[in-house]
């Protein structure tokens, strides 16, 4: 439940089930509801995503709106403080996003791992705030 890096992390590690935040779980005929794990505080902590260990080109897909040109889905921020009724938006209401110079490194480097050349952003609140790392000018002009 919620943000799941540390929560799988502790999975891997090993971790007793009852002891791992955020997680729900079987235990014989109940189901076990863990308290949920706080927010990852700054999202630049996290490590840059390990393209080399996934088979990526496995799941090319092509844009919609008759291009064929490939693109890859980026996440730079998550949240949102909006509550709209039909939103699946699970990660919390509060908003936080990567620095711009992180994002920025990540795009860059798909592009130069896959050449690609479009990215979709599937941040719940791409365009929330004006001092988002969405607008901020290292990102808006390394973006075009
Ligand atoms: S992510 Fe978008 S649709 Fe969902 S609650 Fe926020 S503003 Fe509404």
């Amino acid at each position: 439940m919620g943000e799941g890096e540390l929560t799988l992390l502790d999975i891997l590690d090993g971790k007793e089930p009852s002891e791992i935040l955020g997680l729900c779980y079987r235990d014989g005929d109940k189901v076990v509801e863990n308290q949920p794990r706080p927010r990852i505080a700054d999202l630049d902590t996290l490590p840059m995503p390990a393209w080399d260990l996934f088979p990526v080109l496995k799941y090319r897909i092509n844009l919609p709106y008759g291009t064929t040109k490939y693109f890859m889905a980026q996440n730079t921020s998550r949240g949102c403080p909006y509550r709209c009724a039909y939103c699946s938006q699970s990660l919390g209401y509060t908003f936080k996003g990567l620095s711009a110079e992180r994002a920025i490194a990540q795009i860059k480097d798909i592009q130069s791992r896959y050449g690609i050349k479009k990215v979709h952003f599937y941040d719940d609140t791409f365009t929330i705030k004006s001092t988002s790392t969405q607008q901020s000018k290292p990102f808006s002009n390394s973006t075009r």
